[in-house]
């Protein structure tokens, strides 16, 4: 299938690593032009691992002056913004318990300040184009996870603003969908496996709980779903969360 992406701009955040890096990758296969925004230290505009055709800006998406400047940096590069791929996001491990009230605004802050920045910077380019936006965001939104109060509210704000910008935007046209992952094998949950103290037992608890091949989800099949919503072969579909979870959030926990 043709997902007609060639040539289109689409900015991915956190796309240096893991989920977002599948995601460049896929895009630029198909094609598209992809601006990488990240923390990586790589210099400007450099092409990353086998990205052809993506480009590198990098930028702390932390405060809201630094997402104005790299949205304005993309758009003096490419000229235009057809997608926005709202991905950058850290488990922080900021609880009730383990946490302070400092530390809860900062983690939204981190996790989803940006998703706002973002969006509202890239807004007058995406309306010129009938544009399209991807929020990332994760199942621990609906579950809960324990100990990481700051990214689990932000998580839930995340699907909140999906369907309150799919609302915002039908007079533009334009469609606002949300991917949600639950177990995937990048570098953020290597790290967060290591947080406990047998993390191949850990790791082999988890995928034993997975309903679909007991195995954790692969980032390339994230990518998939979201180069599908960011193209118009989803041109009907807006406001929605899409677990691509091998039916971890969802199916009967009794099967095994
Ligand atoms: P990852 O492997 O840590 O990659 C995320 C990338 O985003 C990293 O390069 C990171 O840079 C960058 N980043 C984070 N915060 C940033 C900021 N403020 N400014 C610029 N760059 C920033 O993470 P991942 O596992 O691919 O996760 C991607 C998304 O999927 C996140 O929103 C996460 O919450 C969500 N998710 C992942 C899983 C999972 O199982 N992996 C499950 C549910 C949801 P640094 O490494 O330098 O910080």
């Amino acid at each position: 299938m043709d997902l007609h992406l060639k040539n289109k701009t689409v900015i991915v955040t956190g796309g240096a690593r893991g989920i977002g890096k599948a995601i460049v990758e896929l895009l630029t296969e198909e094609g598209a032009r992809v601006a990488i925004v990240d923390k990586l230290t790589l210099p400007n505009k450099t092409l990353p691992d086998r990205n052809a055709k993506g480009y590198y800006f990098t930028a702390d998406l932390g405060t809201a002056e630094a997402c104005q400047q790299v949205v304005a940096d993309i758009v003096a590069e490419f000229g235009q913004i057809d997608a926005l791929v709202n991905n950058a996001g850290v488990n922080d491990k900021i609880g009730l318990e383990k946490g302070t009230p400092e530390q809860f605004i900062a983690s939204i802050n981190n996790n989803v300040g940006h998703y706002y920045f973002m969006t509202h910077y890239c807004l007058p380019h995406l309306k010129e184009r009938r544009g399209t936006i991807v929020n990332i965001g994760s199942k621990t939104s609906v579950t809960g996870q324990g100990g990481s109060s700051g990214y689990v509210a932000a998580k839930g704000a995340i699907l909140a603003l999906t369907r309150e910008w799919a609302i915002e935007l039908l007079p533009y046209a334009m469609r606002v969908n949300a991917v949600i992952p639950a177990e995937v094998s990048t570098p953020l949950y290597e790290s967060w496996l290591k947080g406990f103290s047998d993390p191949q037992e850990k790791l082999r608890q988890v995928s034993k709980k997975i309903p679909l091949e007991h195995r954790l989800t692969k980032p390339d099949e994230i990518a998939n779903a979201v180069a599908f919503l960011i193209s118009d072969r989803s041109s009907h579909t807006t406001g929605q969360w899409i677990f691509v979870d091998g039916g971890y959030t969802h199916l009967d926990r009794s099967i095994s």
